[in-house]
């Protein structure tokens, strides 16, 4: 850290409402840390804000001490762009309230707050909207990305939901976007990421659900082929009230498992059904008895908040993680043999890969309406290497390029900006097609000196 640094930090303590930390405080090394422990950056200073004051403050910091910034959600970005090396981390963990309005179906959360945040305060309401598939990602990485999860066949993406947003710009100043105040800011923060300014609350629609019929299924990998070639034509032809996410997996060693299965490669597809829960265990009947009966079948009745909570443990913070997607349409034959061969060849452990569904409601709004530019496609395939030991990392990062490499030329192109670790802007634009240059435009008004730019970067471009 540079002295001049260090002489302002005493100012900075003192005009900030919230906490700042540095190397030489006990808790840096916990506050600097994302969830992927891949990627380990040591930021000169963290500015632990309470509001929108505070980020302005931050800001003018950054700019006096010429500090490349890092903004802060949940901290799960899997490239790890919620910490930089050497500069100001505007961590907003702290922010984590959620307002619900049951009379008008809104909630509004702070920046920092997660899915089980959100979940649990809409939730005393009867009410969601929709997220991701773990409880502990952040609610504002998420959504800024697009956001897809266990409703959007039946609600959209979180994007598709969002109603305004408080945001603090590149030159301090905070407005609110919607799609009557600054518009076209409004447009860009739906899928274009953290480019555009620090959002400190987001508003959303919500809808009435609270009992969901859901939870795994698990089948042996002798009719794994049989059920990957299913799903791709059943799920777009089921009604959207139904969402599967399709992943190859190594069972856990332990309980609630059973031990028969521990560390076995399987095809597991996490369900849920949140139309007339009467009607549910007709709809799976056919599901239940088509491959015989599934080697693990835990669906059934469950408030939400438990479904999005139920695989938080599979995803423990601090693990190595390698990541890379696609967005895909169709299941040819071949591919779906490369995907077999690709799962016998997992390491065992929490690597692992998979479909989530994006067709439905998700895919029934324009490719210009959002930046979210794959509206026509049905899948985001991922890839995860994951592991616990710093030692397999070279292992689970062939596998995860191995697996991409093979799969890719079955994909639409391009790759869901929250699944991806730094890929270069070839493959920024492919994923924002032809949107990709009205971001650009966009980001050249908001943010021209391009200060928020550890993300999936958009260059300004005036
Ligand atoms: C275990 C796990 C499960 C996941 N499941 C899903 C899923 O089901 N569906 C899905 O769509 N994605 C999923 N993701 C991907 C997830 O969407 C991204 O990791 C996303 O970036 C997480 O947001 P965050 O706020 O937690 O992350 P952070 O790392 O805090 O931030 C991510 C990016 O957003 C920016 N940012 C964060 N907060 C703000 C803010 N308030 N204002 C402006 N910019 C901000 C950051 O600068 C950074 O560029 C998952 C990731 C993990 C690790």
């Amino acid at each position: 850290m540079s002295v001049r640094v260090e002489d302002g930090l005493a100012a900075l303590r003192r005009s900030l409402s919230g906490h700042v930390i540095t190397r030489a405080d006990d808790d840096y090394d916990r506050a600097r840390r994302g969830f992927n422990a891949f990627v380990a950056r040591r930021p000169a200073v963290i500015a632990r804000c309470l509001g929108a004051e505070d980020v302005a403050t931050a800001f003018e910091f950054s700019r006096t001490y010429e500090l490349e910034i890092a903004v802060r959600g949940g901290g799960h970005n899997p490239a790890g762009h919620c910490v930089c090396d050497d500069g100001l981390v505007i961590d907003l963990s702290a922010m984590r309230g959620v307002e619900v309005d049951g009379e008008a179906r809104t909630a509004r959360a702070e920046g920092g707050a997660t899915w089980l945040d959100f979940d649990s305060a809409t939730q005393a309401f009867g009410l969601v909207t929709p997220g991701g598939v773990v409880g502990s990602t952040g609610v504002a990485g998420l959504t800024l990305g697009g956001g897809m999860g266990h409703l959007s066949r039946h609600y959209g993406l979180a994007i598709d939901n969002l109603l305004e947003a408080d945001i603090v710009l590149a030159d301090g100043s905070f407005v609110t976007a919607s799609e009557t105040q600054h518009p076209d800011l409004f447009w860009a923060i739906r899928g274009g990421g953290g480019n555009f300014g620090v959002v400190t609350s987001f508003l959303f629609r919500l809808f009435p659900v609270s009992t969901v019929y859901a939870g795994p299924m698990l089948w042996h990998m002798d009719v794994a082929e049989d059920v990957l070639r299913w799903f791709g034509e059943f799920l777009p032809s089921a009604p959207d009230e139904l969402n599967g996410t399709l992943i190859f997996i190594s069972v856990p060693p332990g309980p609630p498992f059973p031990e028969a299965l521990w560390n076995q490669t399987m095809l597991s597809i996490a369900w849920c059904y949140s139309g007339p829960i009467e009607q549910a265990d007709d709809l799976f009947l056919p599901i239940r008895t088509r491959f015989g009966p599934p080697a693990l079948d835990w669906v059934g009745p469950m408030p939400y908040p438990v479904l999005q909570s139920m695989f938080d443990a599979v995803f423990p913070a601090g693990i190595q993680m390698y990541w890379k997607a696609d967005f895909v349409n169709e299941l040819p034959e071949e591919s779906i043999k490369l995907r077999i061969q690709q799962a016998h060849r997992k390491p065992v452990g929490s690597t692992m890969f998979g479909f989530h569904a994006i067709d439905g409601a998700a895919s029934r709004v324009a490719g210009d309406a959002t930046p979210w530019a794959y509206r026509d496609t049905r899948f985001v395939e991922v890839f995860v290497g994951a592991t616990p030991d710093p030692a397999e990392n070279e292992a689970i990062i062939r596998w995860t390029r191995e697996s991409w490499d093979a799969l890719h030329p079955f994909s639409a192109g391009g790759g869901y900006v929250n699944f991806m670790m730094e890929e270069g802007n070839e493959r920024i634009r492919a994923t924002y097609r032809d949107n990709y240059d009205r971001l650009a435009r966009i980001k050249a008004i908001y943010d021209p000196g391009n200060l928020f730019r550890v993300n999936q970067n958009i260059a300004p471009k005036a």
